[in-house]
């Protein structure tokens, strides 16, 4: 999806320094952002006091929405750079096109993951004639220098390794966690896995101490660590555990986020990753005079413009402002 903020917030953030090696417990509460008319979705990185969680540097989760009598997902055309987007639903399907000519439908269990790398421009629907419930998760993984501008990649993995205990089935989505490791490429030490809770489920899931972690409720009441979590709020934890605390009261999904923490301060303004804001200015300018991300064939809406850029420069501001 995409970052359709008309005012988006510059964020420069990474670095294993500002990581404490104690575990933590700190809530995050989803902030309500309008992507579309038909689209609103719930923000959690991006937020106000933590920028990063290893590589993941952009979590929305939206729905369950039901888009019975609507037309659901619409995000038109729009550039992505320095990036990977991985698409993960809960319930209804999404239609993935893209300037390399892709074109795929992404149902619930199936990763659907978009290296930008240097540049790709996509869009995002739901199909005619879709499910009445919408219900997922758009999440970014920033590139580490090295590979940030490798050419742009889609893959669509509808196999993932499951590992399954008492009460618990775990899909691993990204990265590698408790020895599974997804297909999809990835390009820093990181875990994304969204874990199926039972009711009355009580749960350790083993995890790298060395990972800095957060956890999504995407739905379901659960308290991870001791800590009660409503359904669409996320708890950073930090690093330091080898183990995760799981227990729902009633039939859950959580989506467990981590990794190494990001060395790099990096740029981050609409949809885009640097180093720099003169690469976010250049890149701005491309998708404007519509060079190099290429062309999104197929789908009816007009491309996004980019908004305008902050009247000051984009430069640093530290990793949790
Ligand atoms: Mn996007």
């Amino acid at each position: 999806m995409s970052n359709l903020d008309l005012h988006p917030d510059v964020s420069v953030c990474g670095g294993r320094g500002a990581v404490t090696a104690e575990p933590v417990r700190e809530l995050i509460a989803p902030r309500r952002v309008r992507l579309t008319e038909s689209t609103e979705v719930r923000r959690l990185l991006p937020s106000l006091g933590r920028r990063m969680v290893g590589a993941w540097c952009f979590v929305d989760h939206y729905g369950p929405d039901d888009i019975a009598q609507q037309p659901g997902m619409q995000v038109p055309a729009h550039p992505h750079m320095g990036l990977q987007t991985v698409s993960w639903l809960l319930d209804g399907e999404v239609l993935h096109r893209d300037s390399l000519g892709s074109l795929q439908t992404l149902r619930p269990g199936e990763l659907g993951l978009m290296t930008s790398g240097k540049a790709i421009a996509h869009s995002e629907e739901s199909p005619a004639g879709h499910s009445a419930v919408l219900h997922g998760a758009q999440l970014w993984v920033a590139l580490p220098g090295a590979d940030r501008h490798t050419d742009p990649a889609f893959e669509h993995h509808a196999e993932l390794p499951v590992i399954t205990s008492a009460g618990l089935r775990a899909t691993v989505i990204m990265g590698e966690a408790d020895g599974a490791v997804s297909p999809g490429t990835a390009y820093t030490p990181l875990a994304g896995v969204d874990l199926d809770l039972s009711p009355g489920a009580e749960a350790r899931f083993p995890v790298e101490p060395d990972f800095e972690y957060a956890v999504l409720t995407s739905s379901g009441t659960v308290e991870v660590d001791g800590v009660p979590l409503a359904p669409g709020s996320m708890l950073y934890l930090g690093c330091g555990r080898s183990e995760l605390r799981l227990r729902a009261d009633t039939e859950s999904r959580l989506l467990l986020l981590g990794g190494e923490p990001f060395e790099e301060r990096i740029v981050m303004w609409w949809n885009f990753v640097a180093r720099t804001g003169e690469e976010i200015t250049q890149a701005r300018e491309a998708w404007q005079s519509g060079t190099r991300f290429g062309t999104v064939h197929g789908f009816a809406g007009t491309p996004v413009p980019a908004p305008a850029l902050p009247p000051t420069p984009l430069k640093p501001r530290g990793r949790t402002r």
